[in-house]
């Protein structure tokens, strides 16, 4: 698909030369935003707001261009799980209707003061849970490579809104796979970078030891230059790292690096074949370059999945709690009691997803199964942690397929949950491991849509993972 902006420097130099206003950017923007309404990626659009800060910044340009902020030009869009001032969010869920944000989210704040403008909030799988947008209470996102198709999940609103060139970078969520599942079957960039590298605070929290906000861009650079701005420590989140932010801008020494993949995985049965010959000659040019690319063992694939659903619906069904209600967003009617509070909001606020979630959720913490279950998928979590960076102390990244197929025809999958969970196997590794990951449009698929592949990356190996993609 060809976009008219494709990366914010070619923007930034248009602008400086005066051939080209920040007003026009936005305007173009919003005119794609018009002319895509069909595909259901907007929940919300700041229009006037984004058409007064571009004028501020045109002023700018006229007056003072030195004062200009890093990010100038930049328009993103924000998925709706984080948070910006007096705006709605609600996790594409009714729980929240009503909601406005108290504050902004640390990420999006730092984007907004580097000169970031804030076009709109896309759709997603309601609370983030889901692999293909369907699971939105606003109705379903759908791919602009192919309408009839699904975008992916549950960032699918983002992966669009840059797919079909309605913002030139999408902020989204990344548990399992979210932000690089959506972007591989759109033909983007998605990346996630190591658990803690960006603050999580003012991201609506789904499972908190996984999330983590990610970038969706039509290139590398962009990629790099956002995470620039919005990574770093964060007084508001005890979790954010304090390592020190590289300069990502910084050219590194090109040399051949050894790169590991698993035949687990690039044989498994479920791959679709045309995927592993597009990934086995992307292994072939790799080669070429000089590099090493070896096959590894890795014996946990198929507990991968098991384990992440149990860990992550255990931490949702605790994250979700304050949805009560009482504090936020959506109260039913008809309530006497609080417990009739609590128990008819919440019937009525979630959808069947988040519903199924939260009891399987609270059955694996309960006391007689905890063990067996809760405690049990800790264990094999940190045995694929362990693997996964063992792997990374001897090999400088990890190459995975992004997804086992391309992206499915909406409504498919919608029967059988254990098949649209499956979509997530090459994805939720990095997140089990907390270590940064990218998708890369590789290639156009014989039915028309795209292919991406995925490079994980060492923990706080950002600028390593980054400088290697930009060099492909
Ligand atoms: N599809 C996965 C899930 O439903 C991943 C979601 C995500 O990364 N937010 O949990």
């Amino acid at each position: 698909m060809t976009t008219r902006f494709t990366s914010l420097t070619s923007i930034q130099d248009q602008l400086r030369s005066g051939s080209l206003i920040v007003a026009e950017v936005v305007d173009h923007y919003l005119e794609r935003i018009e002319a895509t309404r069909d595909l259901n990626i907007y929940l919300e659009v700041y229009a006037d707001e984004a058409r007064q800060q571009a004028k501020a910044q045109d002023q700018l340009l006229a007056d003072d261009p030195q004062q200009l902020p890093p990010l100038f030009g930049l328009v993103v869009s924000h998925k709706d799980v984080i948070c910006l001032k007096d705006h709605g969010v609600q996790g594409a869920s009714k729980i929240l209707d009503g909601f406005e944000s108290q504050f902004t989210a640390t990420a999006l704040q730092r984007l907004i003061e580097a000169g970031a403008i804030v076009i709109g909030r896309t759709n997603c799988d309601e609370m983030a849970m889901g692999s293909d947008n369907s699971h939105s209470a606003f109705g379903p996102t759908r791919n602009a490579a192919n309408p009839e198709h699904v975008p992916g999940g549950s960032s699918g609103g983002a992966a669009v809104a840059v797919q079909a060139d309605t913002c030139l970078v999408a902020l989204g969520s990344d548990t399992g796979g979210s932000v690089r599942q959506p972007a591989a079957f759109c033909g983007v960039y998605g990346f996630k970078p190591t658990y803690g590298r960006i603050s999580r605070h003012g991201l609506l929290a789904y499972g908190s030891s996984f999330d983590q906000i990610g970038l969706l861009a039509h290139s590398v650079e962009d990629v790099s230059r956002t995470l620039q701005v919005m990574a770093g420590p964060d007084e508001y989140d005890a979790t954010a790292s304090q390592s020190e932010v590289p300069d990502y801008a910084r050219d590194l020494p090109a040399s051949a690096k050894k790169i590991a993949y698993f035949p687990s995985a690039f044989e498994h049965p479920d791959l679709d074949p045309e995927i592993a010959r597009h990934n086995q000659a992307f292994v072939d040019r790799l080669r070429e370059q000089g590099h090493t690319v070896e096959p590894v063992d890795f014996d946990y694939l198929d507990a991968i999945i098991p384990a992440y659903y149990v860990l992550t619906t255990a931490e949702a069904s605790s994250n979700l709690s304050r949805y009560d209600g009482v504090r936020y967003g959506h109260r039913s009617a008809d309530a006497t009691t609080l417990l009739d509070t609590y128990r008819k909001s919440r019937t009525e606020g979630f959808g069947p997803e988040v519903k199924k979630r939260i009891m399987l959720g609270t059955f694996v913490l309960s006391a007689g199964y905890y063990d067996a279950y809760y405690a049990q998928a800790q264990k094999v979590r940190r045995l694929i942690y362990d693997r996964t960076r063992a792997i990374l102390e001897n090999y400088d990244f990890i190459l995975m397929p992004a997804s086992p197929g391309t992206a499915w025809k909406l409504g498919d999958k919608q029967e059988d949950a254990t098949a649209m969970y499956l979509a997530d196997i090459f994805t939720v590794q990095a997140n089990m491991a907390g270590i940064p990951a990218m998708a890369i449009p590789l290639a156009t698929h014989s039915n028309g849509l795209p292919v991406g592949i995925q490079l994980m990356g060492a923990p706080l190996g950002e600028h390593e993972l980054l400088a290697f993609c930009q060099n492909l």
